[in-house]
């Protein structure tokens, strides 16, 4: 039997740009993500048989091949051309579900990592992110973690300068997002602002956290139906009342996050969305 621990970090959006909607109804991304501390636990557990068992802190997730950790085990298991004998895959979810931070596709990386390095199968960053490109769009990214640009849609994944290390409150609101329902909002009108992704990136290469944080910028805001964009606005007003260089949503949504310089700062923000926000979250930059 042979067993590895591996962590799932969230995912935050910098920036997130949609470019347009390609002809095999995908849209074309510009996303600078960045990973921060909050994670998933996963720990993968080999042994002889066959088939894989699934566990997890939280009941709602699927434990059959849905769970994107499985999807993934699987995906690597044909890529590589390998038996996994049984595998057991114990999640410890932290990272809320639903949120636009990524938790499953960081999930899936984590298993990519981790059954890569466990079975020693030697293979690149690239051709595990090429692997996770078939469980879902955000799992390239989340094969490389920390900064990084993602085009395409997500499978294109360029590293980037380090976001200088930073804290973050995050606060997922209590209201469900609709992500095909916000394409369709996009494709339905002109977007008429954009993130800044060119001053972003000079912002990274200079080391500019005030600069960095001046830019964050999620196209999707702009789109949400106008109670949830009452609601995010609400947030993101609260985090920068409190102190934050910088506040946006992340993915999708509904997550809102904020990024402080100083942990006392960013501790203060934290207790002043929590009464707003029951799923508040303190954390810090990979
Ligand atoms: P993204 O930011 O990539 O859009 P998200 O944060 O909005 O992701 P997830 O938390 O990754 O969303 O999960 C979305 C769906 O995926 C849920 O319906 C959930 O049941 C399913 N799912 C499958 N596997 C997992 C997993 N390991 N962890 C969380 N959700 C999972």
């Amino acid at each position: 039997m042979a067993s590895i621990t591996v962590q799932a970090p969230a995912k935050l959006n910098l920036t997130l740009d949609v470019l347009e909607r390609r002809p095999d109804g995908y849209h074309d991304m510009k996303m600078v993500m960045q990973s921060v501390k909050l994670a998933d636990t996963l720990t993968l557990t080999v042994e002889p048989g066959e088939g894989i068992a699934l566990s997890t802190n939280l009941g709602f997730l699927p434990l059959d091949g849905k769970n994107l950790a499985a999807a993934a085990a699987l995906r690597l298991s044909e890529a590589a051309g390998v038996e996994l004998g049984r595998l057991s895959i114990d999640i410890r979810k932290r990272v809320p579900v639903c949120a636009g931070m990524a938790g499953g596709s960081s999930d899936a990386a984590a298993v990519l990592r981790g059954l890569n390095e466990l079975l020693g199968l030697g293979l690149t960053r690239p051709e595990l992110a090429r692997v996770g490109e078939r469980v879902g769009s955000d799992v390239p990214y989340c094969v490389y973690g920390c900064t990084a640009l993602a085009e395409g849609r997500g499978e294109r994944v360029t590293a980037l300068p380090a976001l200088p290390h930073c804290w973050v409150v995050l606060a997922k609101p209590g209201f469900p997002v609709s992500t095909p329902e916000l394409f369709a909002r996009l494709d339905g009108q002109r977007v008429r602002c954009r993130p800044d992704t060119a001053g972003m990136l000079a912002a990274l290469e200079a080391g500019d956290l005030n600069g960095a944080a001046r830019r964050l910028f999620n196209v999707f805001e702009e789109v949400l139906p106008s109670y949830r964009r009452d609601r995010v606005r609400e947030l993101k007003q609260v985090l920068l009342r409190a102190g934050a260089l910088g506040a946006s949503m992340s993915g999708t949504g509904p997550t809102v996050f904020g990024l402080f310089d100083d942990p006392g700062t960013a501790e203060a923000a934290f207790e002043a969305v929590r009464p707003l926000c029951p799923d508040t979250f303190l954390s810090e930059t990979v």
